[in-house]
């Protein structure tokens, strides 16, 4: 995209509520261009406003494994179109040879010259090349056409799979890795599409379409030279493959590796750079250019041998044509128009062939960026909905969690035996030291993860039996480092109910105390926040978060306290904040601070992966057991320290 900024299409005038789009230097388009521009536009297909439904369940053709052949028979028209162009492209020129042998044969041999007959080869060699010239234009538009719509399809349908997958995928996988399925792979595979299969037809059909007329023209000659340079091509062209193959896997892994170590280094600059990282940073990315640079020069040394020595046996082919094809034209068995097209063929037949290797690259980059996209849509999401949940009615909010054990990987267990009933409209807050397992309680309820055994449930449902949407509509998170996308505020705040009024985003706002912010900033609601809210504070980023989670109305919300150390305003602020989220809701809290875990209805002690004390602050403290002890503790330290830092 160009300077248009977020919207996606070209903007002419009007442009995004406030007239400024974020700040970018871009002064409109000139009026002297105008004219063009809407000439350009009117031509553009319209987009019309989608109907797309995203289904949990992949459905239709999303559900079928991907291969190339199903990617472009989606579109039979093109396909036809483009292979009867591939057709006329390979089979008409090869006329032009026969053509000149003609020629030297029946007008140039014996006077008198029959200029005539040289003029009509002339006209129809003209011909030919010019059927075959619009036979390749038509051929590569449409092409280009199939290779665009099959991209846009695959694009769509990655990214459709990506938002299906569960928490632990995008934890495990690499986002570089993924960006790299999303661009590199895909571009591949349109170069594949757009190019490659049909210059492999065109030329496949160009050596079959010249061996016959070769075989029809004088076939002992063909047959020898044909003898002559196939076996050895064919033994090549085997060894090429393997060698190639080999060198293409490395380099796509290459290339994603490099495009990782790039990603995490530009997501993690201010650690790198606060932690003095930049030097052992540039070690391990220097490893991983070095891996693809090597990747490279492999696949180069082997296109090095096959290019150069397909050459020669296209000459050694044609030592044996002049030799073999000489003596029978000096023995009246061959005539020499005849000989002439012989060389003309053999030396096309060989210039495809350095084109092959190109292709065959651009082919084996596109396999082997097939099978990774294939892979990927293997993947299936390890928490899935099961194909006969049903829709989780309007809860009230009972949460329970019965005999539940839990862990990241089965011989792992995180959590063991819990067993914990929360009451429609009580806040529980959940404390312990760090790795205690709080935050994992938390993404069962949201069902990130399923326990391994027991069962989670709200309002009595089994949350594996319920649909994502129904379960997660009615649910509100609120993570540690909150979440804003790049866009307005108001963008942000209505980001889990899009059809919030202007007066319930306002309300959302005055609830959490963030009027003041909004009215401070030049464009109110409409100010741009920078990709995940860089431009705002941590205080407000919580504050925004809060705002979101208020709007969108969930019975039961789930807060995982910012760890990082607000200033004493910001926190009452905080504080303040939440007691208007929270009113009325089932409200889990991962309390860092005990100031928080105070005002809670209950506290749940968690500690190495067990729930150790559950009740009230007064009750808790009272029972001079973990929570007492670490109360007394935070008394004594007379500030309001994470708790997690006092174990
Ligand atoms: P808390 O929120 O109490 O600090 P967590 O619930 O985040 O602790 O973590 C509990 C344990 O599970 C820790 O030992 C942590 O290392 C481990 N853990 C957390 N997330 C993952 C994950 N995605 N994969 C594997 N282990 C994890």
């Amino acid at each position: 995209m160009g300077w248009g900024g977020g919207g996606g299409g070209m903007m002419v005038g009007g442009g995004p509520p406030g007239g400024r789009v974020g700040g970018l230097p871009f002064g409109g388009i000139p009026s002297e261009l105008l004219e063009g521009v809407k000439r350009i536009e009117a031509s553009e297909p319209s987009h019309a406003p989608s109907d797309l439904t995203f289904h949990q369940i992949p459905e239709g053709d999303e559900a079928e494994a991907l291969t190339l052949t199903r990617l472009v028979t989606r579109y039979p028209r093109w396909l036809i179109e483009s292979s009867l162009f591939v057709l006329i492209a390979s089979v008409v020129v090869q006329a032009g040879p026969w053509l000149t042998g003609y020629a030297i044969d029946h007008s140039l041999r014996h006077a008198p010259y029959h200029f005539n007959i040289l003029v009509w080869c002339v006209i129809g060699y003209a011909a030919i090349v010019l059927v075959g010239g619009a036979a390749q234009w038509a051929q590569t538009r449409t092409s280009g056409r199939l290779a665009a719509a099959v991209m846009h399809d695959l694009r769509i349908r990655v990214f459709a799979h990506l938002q299906r997958l569960s928490l632990n995928f995008f934890t495990e996988e690499k986002a570089g890795v993924l960006m790299s399925r999303m661009t590199s792979d895909i571009e591949n595979l349109q170069q594949l599409i757009q190019d490659g299969i049909a210059s492999f037809a065109t030329q496949g059909l160009t050596m079959v379409t010249i061996v016959i007329i070769m075989e029809w023209q004088c076939w002992q000659l063909a047959t020898i030279t044909i003898l002559a340079v196939i076996p050895a091509l064919v033994i090549l062209s085997i060894w090429f493959q393997h060698a190639s193959d080999k060198g293409y896997d490395r380099i796509r892994d290459g290339i994603a590796g490099v495009l990782a170590d790039l990603s995490e280094s530009l997501h993690g600059a201010r650690i790198v750079t606060a932690n003095n990282r930049q030097r052992q940073n540039i070690v391990v990315h220097r490893e991983v250019v070095a891996e693809y640079r090597n990747a490279n020069i492999f696949t180069g040394n082997v296109n090095a041998i096959y290019g150069p020595a397909t050459l020669a046996i296209g000459i050694i082919g044609q030592g044996l044509l002049l030799g073999i094809g000489g003596l029978m034209v000096a023995h009246g068995k061959l005539s020499p128009g005849v000989l002439v097209a012989f060389f003309l063929y053999l030396n096309r037949f060989f210039a495809p062939i350095q084109l092959l290797v190109q292709q065959y690259n651009s082919l084996q980059s596109g396999r082997a960026s097939i099978n990774k996209l294939r892979d990927l849509f293997a993947t299936e999401p390890e928490v899935s909905q099961s194909p006969t949940a049903h829709e989780l009615p309007t809860i009230l909010g009972a949460i329970s969690f019965n005999d539940v054990d839990f862990g990241y990987d089965s011989d792992n267990l995180v959590l063991r035996g819990i067993n914990l009933e929360i009451h429609p409209g009580e806040s529980v807050a959940f404390v312990g030291p760090t790795g205690a397992g709080k935050s994992t309680m938390a993404k069962l309820v949201t069902r990130f993860y399923d326990p391994t055994s027991g069962v989670v449930s709200i309002d009595g449902h089994d949350l594996k039996r319920v649909t994502f949407s129904s379960l997660r509509r009615q649910l509100g998170v609120v993570p540690q480092e909150p979440f804003l996308f790049a866009g307005t505020i108001r963008d942000n705040l209505v980001f889990a109910r899009p059809t919030a009024t202007d007066d319930e985003v306002a309300d959302a706002v005055a609830r959490v105390g963030l009027t003041d912010l909004v009215d401070r900033l030049t464009d109110g609601l409409d100010t741009i926040v920078h990709e995940r809210g860089q431009s705002l504070s941590a205080g407000e980023r919580q504050l925004l978060a809060l705002a979101r989670a208020f709007l969108a109305h969930p019975r039961v919300l789930v807060l995982d306290e910012a760890t990082s150390n607000l200033d004493l305003q910001s926190e009452t602020t905080i504080e303040r904040a939440l007691d208007a989220v929270l009113e009325n809701r089932t409200a889990i809290l991962i309390a860092h601070r005990l100031s928080t875990a105070k005002r809670a209805d209950r506290i749940v002690v968690i500690d190495h992966g067990t729930i150790v004390e559950v009740g009230s602050h007064d009750e808790l403290v009272a029972t001079d057991g973990v929570y007492a002890a670490m109360y007394a503790t935070w008394i004594r330290q007379g500030s309001a320290e994470g708790l997690s830092s006092e174990h």
